[in-house]
């Protein structure tokens, strides 16, 4: 028998739960696309992106997903052979130099594993190497979705600094804008992607590439295969069509407003606190499960997780059933462990954006009955450890 006759929860990292207010502003009447409201409201959600994001820099929206983004960034950046250097922490940095290697440029993977971290020092031998500045950018994630492991950027810019080498530090922050802190003017990336689904709480559909004046000189240098994913005719656009390369995603123009008016509302610091409370609220509860029992964090390393998703692995025990028992008969959706050996062997959670104690105690309350249902080992008291982390906060 379900008991799931409530609102499905979505624990699932990306697409997050989109806000009621987010959905609301959305149930409207198409607007004019060429002036007055829609042409004000752009202004300041690129204004508030980036406070968000962290810069004075220039913003450009496209109408795709991460993916779209990725390649957006890269096609500006980059020429045909150009190399790259990607140090990996988990399958969304495969995924983008994959990207890159078929757009006909030459990645160089500099695998760190799905659980450490990344070893600047590594970075910055290979930079060093690099004497005649072949490597032209650094392609790294912020959170790696897969793994739950957050990079540290500024150890990885000042490697790049210690090295003096030119190249353009790019950063994917998908899964990050809107969960954890960013400062990308202040840390020196010189390109951030993001995209709206995730932290900021609006349907999959707009993707964001910010840029500083570096990485635009290089872009008017390198030949655009592409006119769609030129940026510069975005960014000196006379007309608001422009903006767009043709008609602006219109209604999730508003819903990213709303959005936006709630991550301000809140204020951004509280945002990434309130982030940081529940992912250590969900970590205790992990660590407390698996003091008697086979699940574990994946990233052992509380500074190395992320606030975004956590990755929760077993060594060679089933957990699909677990998750198929959350969301049969709870409505609670998990993520499914992406990029190891064995898909079985562990699950995601995902606890970005539109979240509060209550969704997130009854996620894992809900975990915590399906590992009782299905007699899946695991230490006792796993509630009472997060609600005392939210009780602390
Ligand atoms: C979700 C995500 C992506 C991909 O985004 P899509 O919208 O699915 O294309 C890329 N990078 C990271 C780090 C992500 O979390």
């Amino acid at each position: 028998m379900t008991l799931s006759f409530g609102r499905d929860i979505f624990m699932t990292p990306g697409p997050s739960i989109m806000p009621d207010t987010v959905l609301n502003a959305m149930h409207r009447a198409a607007p004019n696309i060429y002036e007055g409201e829609l042409v004000d409201m752009t202004r300041s959600i690129f204004a508030d992106l980036k406070t968000i994001v962290g810069t004075n820099g220039h913003g450009v929206i496209y109408i795709c997903n991460g993916h779209g983004v990725w390649e957006a960034a890269l096609s500006n950046v980059l020429q045909q052979g150009d190399k790259t250097l990607n140090p990996a922490t988990g399958s969304f940095a495969h995924g983008w130099a994959d990207l890159a290697r078929k757009m006909g440029f030459c990645p160089e993977i500099m695998e760190f594993g799905k659980s450490r971290g990344m070893e600047p020092a590594k970075i910055e031998s290979r930079l060093r190497e690099d004497k005649s500045h072949e490597i032209k950018a650094i392609m790294i994630t912020h959170t790696d979705t897969s793994s739950g492991l957050r990079n540290d950027i500024v150890a990885v810019r000042a490697a790049m600094d210690a090295a003096g080498h030119p190249a353009l530090l790019l950063v994917d922050c998908v899964a990050s804008i809107g969960c954890e802190r960013f400062e990308m003017d202040v840390w020196g990336v010189d390109v951030v992607v993001t995209a709206s689904q995730k932290g900021l709480m609006t349907p999959p559909g707009l993707g964001y590439v910010f840029f500083n004046d570096k990485a635009a000189k290089i872009a008017d240098a390198t030949p655009k295969p592409s006119p769609y994913w030129d940026w510069a005719p975005r960014v000196k656009a006379e007309f608001f069509y422009h903006q767009f390369s043709g008609t602006a995603p219109t209604h999730h123009l508003f819903g990213q407003r709303a959005a936006l008016d709630m991550i301000m509302a809140e204020g951004i610091e509280n945002v990434w606190n309130r982030h940081e409370v529940f992912a250590r609220a969900i970590w205790a509860a992990v660590e407390t499960w698996g003091s008697d029992g086979p699940l574990y964090l994946n990233v052992k390393n509380p500074a190395r997780r992320s606030n975004a998703v956590t990755t929760i692995l077993t060594d060679g025990f089933n957990c699909t059933p677990l998750r198929q028992w959350c969301e049969e008969k709870a409505g609670l959706t998990l993520g499914l462990l992406i990029g190891f050996d064995n898909y079985d062997n562990g699950f995601r959670i995902g606890h970005m954006g539109h979240l509060n104690p209550p969704m997130v105690l009854g996620a894992l309350a809900t975990i915590d009955a399906g590992l009782k249902a299905l007699k899946i080992p695991h230490g006792k008291g796993a509630l009472t450890a997060a609600s005392q982390i939210i009780a602390n906060s």
